[in-house]
């Protein structure tokens, strides 16, 4: 057993300790008021900026009903 490149100890540990992150929350979704097609909500791009992959029409925020 040679200790070569064993790095076990002394590693930087990530604090980055979330797991299991549920889309509800900021970002949300993206739901097309044509077809009803939901689409994950990027950051940064806002959902009226998002076509439906399903028919090209622009989405909305989920949770704002057009009326
Ligand atoms: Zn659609």
């Amino acid at each position: 057993m040679r200790g070569l490149g064993n790095r076990s100890s002394g590693g930087g540990g990530k604090g980055m300790g979330r797991g299991g992150g549920a889309g509800a929350g900021p970002g949300g979704v993206c739901v097309c008021p044509q077809c009803g097609t939901k689409v994950p909500h990027q950051p940064g791009v806002p959902c009226f900026q998002v076509k439906c992959p399903q028919c090209g029409t622009n989405m909305v925020r989920e949770g704002i009903t057009p009326s």
